[in-house]
């Protein structure tokens, strides 16, 4: 078995079954992609666009593509109708143009809403607050084209493992206070957390859904 096909397996093998896996294949090539294909792997993640699509082109049709990047506003058309879920929406801005594009095109897109906790302020998302704002005003019933189906979040840089743990616990409360809020939100189901060296405590914390690319594809370069 090759190197990525071993990777792969053995992080599936440390998933519980409840957990969804995002190999998150950013710069590396169709190839690597391939081979965690004929793995199994079937949902990838992607964080620049034009990546994404390039690949998209090469690689086989039931691959579900996920875009965990920063979404320029200039991108919104390239992205709609591409992909399975856009994890990283950060703005009302942002998520109102998906809206907007998803409409106009006759197609419904699938987001995550991205909430900042790290402790560095270069990190994009909405703050835990703002979130929990745009639902209590229940803002999501304005949307036509979008379904909001979970939260995603990164813990901060750091070796610290109690702090990585608390920062996916506020992440996790953040999901929980708004699955409490809005019971008519349906599909909101799904809080993605974790990567190569912290996925294990994002589960525990009650992640759904991982993102892991390193640890299975190697370093990028
Ligand atoms: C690159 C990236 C990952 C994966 O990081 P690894 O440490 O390689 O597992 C996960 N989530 C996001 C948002 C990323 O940009």
């Amino acid at each position: 078995m090759d190197e990525i096909a071993r990777a792969l397996t053995e992080v599936v093998n440390s998933l519980p079954d409840r957990v969804t896996l995002v190999a998150v294949s950013k710069f590396h090539p169709a190839e690597a992609l391939m081979e965690a294909y004929r793995a199994g792997q079937r949902v990838f993640g992607e964080s620049r666009v034009q990546e994404l699509l390039a690949k998209q082109a090469l690689l086989p049709a039931d691959i579900r593509w996920h875009f965990i990047g920063h979404v320029q506003t200039n991108k919104v058309k390239a992205l709609v109708g591409r992909v399975s879920l856009i994890e990283s929406v950060d703005s009302e801005r942002l998520l109102n143009l998906i809206d907007a594009e998803s409409e106009r095109r006759g197609v419904v897109t699938r987001v995550l809403f991205e909430v900042h906790v790290a402790a560095e302020d270069t990190k994009t998302g909405f703050d835990p607050q703002e979130v929990l704002d745009y639902f209590a005003q229940h803002k999501y019933h304005s949307l036509k084209a979008v379904h909001i189906c979970g939260i995603m979040g990164m813990a901060s840089h750091t070796d610290d493992r109690e702090r990585i743990s608390a920062d996916f616990r506020a992440i996790a409360a953040v999901f929980n206070q708004v699955k409490e809020m809005c019971p008519d939100l349906t599909g909101f189901d799904t809080l993605s957390m974790g990567m190569s060296d912290d996925y294990l405590l994002a589960v525990a914390a009650g992640a759904t859904m991982v993102r892991v690319g390193s640890r299975i594809f190697g370093q990028r370069t």
